[in-house]
């Protein structure tokens, strides 16, 4: 019994490393630190209530400033109205770290967006950790070093009305703008050369509201391209089918190969 109850331990402990590298940390204290007025209620109800004081305490409170130690800092959580994450889980879990620089050029790139398409909310999605260059946040193996970023692609309704900080998928990925008729299909070639994992986001993430939007093709053509033209601007990827139909011919726009996961869903972009 002692040692099942190790094994789950240990299990929670990797995943909420894994899922937001302090949490595995947190975890521990809390099993180790019991004070005295909560020993009076249900064991559980008192170690749930411990983990979620100090890992808020620690997210909120120590994080921050320790994050810029390691050259990290959030991006904006409620303090601006035009960089907004999609999913708050995003920053819950500590996924929405990034160098000084990306986050000034993410804030111009709103400034520029919002010129040409007022009211545009550039909605963001998994960043990097807080602490350590080469730490991977998992599953994107290159968010190690503070200087990449996937964003969420602009949609509208079905009545045809821009809509903003919302997507088909409620984390962002995995409901794809897939090729049509006579476009180029690598998805299904990377599929058909035997990467299996290229497309298996979209038999995890539920595919219900996929019907209820529509790829804003103008939108994202000037978002792509005010990216492009950031200085500091080093790869965007996006699915080759998505720069052909949109006409995008930056050299920083590339193919991520078939060892990655599939970019017909968001937009993922790195500086220098
Ligand atoms: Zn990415």
């Amino acid at each position: 019994m002692k040692f099942l109850k190790a094994c789950f331990h240990i299990t929670i402990i990797a995943l909420l490393t894994i899922l937001t590298q302090t949490g595995g940390i947190v975890y521990i204290i809390a099993l180790l630190i019991n004070p005295k007025f909560l020993k009076k209620i249900n064991s559980k109800i008192s170690f749930l209530l411990r983990f979620l004081v100090l890992y808020s305490f620690v997210s909120f409170v120590i994080t921050p400033p320790l994050a810029k130690v390691f050259g990290r800092v959030a991006l904006p959580v409620f303090s601006n109205n035009s960089v907004k994450p999609l999913n708050i889980m995003t920053c819950l879990l500590n996924r929405n770290y990034v160098t000084p620089q990306l986050k000034k050029s993410i804030e111009s790139i709103s400034e520029k967006m919002n010129k040409e398409y007022p009211n545009t909310v550039i909605s963001y999605l998994d960043a990097n950790f807080p602490f350590y260059n080469g730490y991977p946040l998992l599953p994107h193996l290159s968010h190690n070093d503070g200087k990449k970023l996937d964003l969420a692609f602009l949609y509208k309704d079905n009545t045809g009305k821009e809509v903003n900080k919302t997507a088909p998928s409620f984390i962002g990925y995995g409901v794809y703008e897939k090729p049509k008729g006579d476009e180029t299909n690598i998805p299904q070639t990377c599929t058909e050369k035997g990467y299996w994992h290229y497309s298996i986001l979209h038999k995890i993430v539920p595919q219900g509201n996929a019907g209820k939007f529509t790829f804003d093709e103008k939108r994202n053509r000037a978002l792509i391209n005010i990216i492009a033209k950031e200085t500091a601007t080093d790869k965007i990827f996006i699915e080759p089918h998505l720069k052909a139909r949109m006409e995008l011919t930056s050299n920083k726009i590339k193919f991520h190969g078939c060892h990655a996961i599939r970019h017909d869903d968001h937009i993922h972009f790195e500086i220098r």
